[in-house]
Parts: structure tokens; sequence; C-alpha cells
């Protein structure tokens, strides 16, 4: 329907465009992908241009550079995606690798070809497209952005296999150059592909930095527990519930012993490990519902909701008992006092966290490495 020159020019520019605007924004690479992308978008600028400048009945000179170009900048751009999932492992490095090669080199060889070209062109293409298009399009939990994005990278891999089958059955008798609805299609779905691949590759690395910002400020960066804001907020609603239904619920009040010989005898960085251990071994031991909060530098929360004093009991009895008695993995062995304190009637988020403040302290009197029991009850004003 339009002329495939023409097209091609208009791919070279939007490339060019789109690579303009990602190194503008400034390419913030943590593993995610960006600098191939953008190299990608850069090389297929380049290659669309050469090939839009010549025409596809341009000399081998031009002809096969050209197209190195533009597989190569779709498996850059195939590559950048793959790393942003975490997927550019060595095998998909290999595969890529090989269609670009394997497409070049049928390029030369079929030089005589010119439907045969076109045809190994779309394929390579299409090889490359089709992983990451998966990729979005399937993995569970992906946002609306993720989905639309792997249609459009699905659907313009499909128009290119199609188009490549046209050419090897149909065209290969006939006008090389004549114009089908498959070309016009594969055209169009080239530059959806520009034009969502370059949008949505900036939109999903801002997702994921919008959820790690949400991340960082809800959970404690050193040992994944809630933060103590975050913890007090969803712990006041709970309780609120809880008091208003009637239903039972407990709080514990976890403080590792002697923690500052920790730190003393060996280092600050051994402690942060064990900090990193014990809540580990914490939120291993915890149902998806419950809380488990960092109250303070070596103090923890836990709130069980639709837990009684017995059962309480239990869960701290058991977290207790999972701290490693012996050194393992150049941690020392440690220790954890508990003290547990259970909604009263009447009784607040405050009187719940005192409560368990002063039965941690009796745990403390009492020897360390050992559970108590209060029971919550209205604060005496
Ligand atoms: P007790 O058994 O009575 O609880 O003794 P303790 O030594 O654990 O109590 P104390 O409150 O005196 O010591 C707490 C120590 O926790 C002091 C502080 O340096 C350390 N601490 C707090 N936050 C961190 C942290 O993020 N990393 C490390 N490594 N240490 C921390
Ligand atoms: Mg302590
Ligand atoms: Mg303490």
């Amino acid at each position: 329907m339009f002329d495939a020159r023409t097209a091609m020019l208009l791919l070279a520019f939007g490339d060019f465009c789109a690579a303009a605007v990602l190194l503008v924004h400034g390419v913030d690479e943590r593993g995610r992908g960006m600098r191939l992308f953008l190299l990608g978008r850069v090389s297929q600028a380049v290659g669309w241009l050469g090939m839009g400048l010549r025409g596809i009945d341009a000399d081998m000179a031009v002809i096969l550079p050209a197209n190195a170009l533009l597989y190569g900048g779709f498996a850059l751009e195939s590559a950048g995606l793959l790393r942003f999932f975490g997927h550019l492992g060595l095998w998909s490095r290999r595969f890529l690798t090989l269609v670009v090669c394997g497409a070049v080199i049928a390029q030369a060889a079929a030089f005589d070809w010119p439907y045969l070209r076109q045809s190994l062109g779309g394929l390579a293409l299409a090889l490359c497209l089709a992983r990451p298009g998966f990729l979005l399009a399937l993995t569970p939990g992906g946002t609306a952005l993720r989905r639309f994005m792997g249609a459009a990278y699905l659907a313009c891999a499909g128009a290119l296999l199609a188009n490549a089958a046209v050419f090897l059955l149909v065209r290969a008798t006939g006008d090389v150059y004549a114009q089908g609805i498959d070309q016009t299609l594969a055209g169009l779905l080239l530059y959806l592909v520009m034009l969502v691949g370059s949008v949505g590759f900036v939109l999903l690395n801002k997702e994921r930095a919008d959820a790690e910002l949400r991340r960082a400020a809800t959970v404690d960066g050193l040992t994944q527990a809630l933060n103590r804001v975050t913890f007090l907020a969803r712990a006041e609603e709970l309780v609120a519930m809880a008091a208003r239904t009637g239903g039972a619920l407990s709080l514990l009040m976890l403080d590792l012993d002697h923690f500052k010989a920790v730190n003393d005898t060996h280092g600050h960085a051994v402690g942060d490990g064990v900090l990193r251990d014990f809540s580990a071994r914490v939120r291993a031991r915890l149902r998806p519902y419950d809380l488990f909060g960092r109250y303070g530098g070596e103090e923890f929360c836990i709130l069980l909701p639709a837990t009684g004093a017995r059962a309480a009991l239990a869960v701290a009895e058991r977290i207790r008992a999972a701290m490693p008695r012996e050194p393992f993995h150049g941690l020392p062995a440690y220790t954890v006092s508990i003290g547990v304190a259970v909604l009263g009637e009447h009784s607040t988020l405050d009187d719940l966290l005192r409560e368990s403040d002063l039965a941690m302290y009796q745990a403390k009197a009492q020897g360390r490495d050992r559970v108590r029991l209060r029971r919550a009850m209205e604060s005496e004003e």
C-alpha cells in the first residue's frame, strides 16, 4: 500500500528519535538492559537508513552491512528486554548471536534470490521479537503495560513470519517487489514495535522504579521487615478491627539478647548479618497475614491477627527455639527474648506495645532466651 523505501526511512527516523529520547533521558544502568536497548535502536536506525536510501536491489556492499545492523539492532533490543527481566543468560546470548550471524550469512549466500533473502530476513527479526514478546505477554502477574507491549511484539513477529511465508511461497514465482497486504501489515507492525517498544521500555523502567520506591518506603532495607511507621499504621487498623469485632489478637515484642556484645566482639557487619538472619528465620515461621516489623535497632514486633494467648505463646516459643545454637556461616550463635501481649477488652495498640515490652523485660530479667506473657488491659487514665 505504501512504498517500502519510504517506510524504511520513516522507521529509521523513528528509531533515531527514540534513541535520542532515551539518550537525553539518561541511561540509568542497573542491570536493566537500557544500554542494550538504546544500542539496538541506533543500530536499527542506521540499518533502516541504509536499506531505505539504497533499496533492496542495491549491491551487496550496501545490503549486507545494512542488514547486519538491522538484525543486530533487533537482537540488541531483544537482549535489552531479556536483561530487564533477568533472562539474558548464556543460551539467550548464543541464540541471538546465532540468529544474527546465520541471517547475515544466509543473506550473502542467497544474494541472487531476493525473495529468499526477504524471507530469511523476516524470519530473523521474528525470532528476535518472539521471546521478549512471550515474556512480556505471559509472565504471571504482569501489568497491563507489559501485556500490551507483549501483544505488539508477538503481533509483529507473527506478521513478519506471514510475510516471510508469502515471499517464499508466492513471490518466489512472481514479482519480488510487488506490494501485498502481508507486507503492509508487517511494515505497520514494525512501526508499532518501534513506537510501543521505545515508549514502553522507558515506562517499564519507571514502573519498576516506582515499585522499588514504594517498597523502600515501607520495608526496612537491612532486614526486609516492615519499617516502624508502616508496621504501626497497619497494626493500628488490625487492632481497631479486632477490638470492634471482639476477635482475638496478639502482639509479640522480640529483642535480641546481648546484641551489643555481638557487635563489640564480632564487629558491626556481623551484627547486621545476625539481624538479617534473625529476620529470615522469623519470617519463615509466620503466616502470610502476620505483621512483622522492625520496631527499633534490634527490637522487632510481630502482630498475630485472630490469635489468642495459647497460639501466640506457641508461635513465640517456635521462634525462640529457631535461633541458632551453634555458630554457622561466620555468624555467632544468638538468642532472643520475647514478650507476648494479648488483646483485652477495650485495649489499644499502645496498651499492647507497653504490655509486650514489660513481658519482654520480664523475660530478660529471668535470664533471657525465653518467652513471657502479659494480658493487655485498658490503660488506667
Ligand atoms: P539485652 O540482652 O539486654 O537486650 O542486651 P543488648 O546488648 O541487646 O541491648 P542494648 O539495647 O544495650 O544493645 C542494642 C544494640 O543493638 C546496640 C546497637 O549498637 C545495636 N544495634 C542497633 N541497631 C543495629 C543495626 O542496625 N546493626 C547493628 N549491627 N547493630 C545494631
Ligand atoms: Mg537486646
Ligand atoms: Mg534493645
